[in-house]
């Protein structure tokens, strides 16, 4: 089967039975870091929606975990006066029981499709993109072919597909050296795509985060976490997190075709200039014994050598919005 598919599969299972999130599950994210992560993106939203004129709005997330971020996010924004409609568009019933729990009005969804249609949208997606199923292509001494999961005995191993798969890979992008995998995310693209549509006819933004890079590149990225380790992407489908770094100009590219403007920049550029520093000096005022953990906090999320430079965030306006806050 294609890398795709076993990604998807795998996925979809794990995500699916389980809470994921957390000290004793298997990674933990921006949110669940720090309530300043949310309140951060909550008041960029609000900034945006006052400076277009404070239309009435609905929330949108794209794979809330726990629904910490959207928690923060929304009580920040109701902190300036912004209290919008919530939407969560979630694939996991375990997942769903929890958000439910910690957001008592959300209304679910399977994808973008259901969400309304007749207000502008405010989406946001944090370590959404990279659980995104990828697809890999590998160049082989007869060409580029797609690359595939197989059995050998009772152990999967990846193998070269037999269709040719060149055509698939811009012009100035096949020359490159025997073994080179590159890897595309069909189902990202799609997904963005609609959700650049939505925002053209509809008015919004979106906000998109996720480790990943901005210029095109080479290479794979495709890894597991299980326990807050690396395991090996074989060794427990359906029973690890299997992501990829998320292409970021891709995802540009296809708002700039629909006319969007975007801006990008790194995690720690982003926060830093947003004045977390601040938020995280006024949180410590208030609480003496959180001294520590705040400035830790602050490290993990903005360090160069943490999460700072990896991670990067992607926003995307609608044509007459404004554009947000914090890159530069
Ligand atoms: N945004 C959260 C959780 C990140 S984990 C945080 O930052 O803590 C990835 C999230 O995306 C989970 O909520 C998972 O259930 C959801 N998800 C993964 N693949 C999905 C898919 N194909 N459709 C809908 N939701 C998906």
């Amino acid at each position: 089967m294609p890398v795709s598919r076993y990604m998807g599969e795998s996925n979809a299972r794990y995500y699916t039975s389980r809470d994921p999130l957390g000290a004793a599950g298997d990674f933990t994210t921006a949110p669940e870091i720090s309530q300043m992560f949310g309140e951060m993106v909550g008041l960029w939203l609000t900034d945006l929606w006052v400076r277009a004129g404070k239309p009435d709005c609905a929330y949108v997330e794209l794979g809330p975990g726990r629904g910490t971020l959207a928690k923060d996010a929304l009580r920040a924004m109701a902190s300036q006066g912004l209290t919008p409609q919530v939407h969560l568009v979630e694939g996991s019933e375990a997942l769903r029981e929890i958000q439910g729990g910690t957001l008592a009005d959300a209304q679910f969804h399977a994808s973008m499709d259901t969400v309304p249609a007749d207000v502008p949208l405010l989406v946001v997606g944090n370590e959404f993109l990279d659980a995104l199923p990828i697809r890999q292509l590998v160049n082989t001494p007869q060409g580029w072919r797609e690359r595939m999961v197989a059995l050998d005995g009772e152990d999967f191993v990846f193998s070269a597909g037999p269709n040719p798969m060149d055509e698939v890979l811009p012009q100035d992008r096949r020359s490159q050296p025997h073994g080179t995998i590159v890897e595309t995310c069909p189902a990202a693209a799609a997904l963005f795509g609609d959700l650049a549509s939505r925002l053209a006819q509809q008015g919004g933004a979106a906000l998109l985060i996720d480790y990943g890079y901005l210029e095109p590149r080479s290479g794979e990225t495709l890894q597991a976490i299980r326990h807050h380790e690396k395991v090996g992407v074989f060794d427990a489908p359906g029973d690890m997190d299997l992501t990829a770094h998320v292409d970021f100009s891709v995802l540009a590219e296809i708002a700039r075709h629909k006319s969007l403007s975007t801006n990008a920049a790194t995690q720690g550029a982003w926060l830093t200039a947003l004045g977390m520093g601040a938020r995280a000096q006024a949180l410590a005022r208030r609480s003496p014994d959180h001294v520590q953990a705040l400035s830790d906090a602050f490290q993990r999320l903005t360090a160069e050598d943490e999460m700072g430079e990896l991670f990067k965030v992607l926003a995307v306006y609608a044509p007459d919005w404004p554009e947000g806050a914090g890159f530069g």
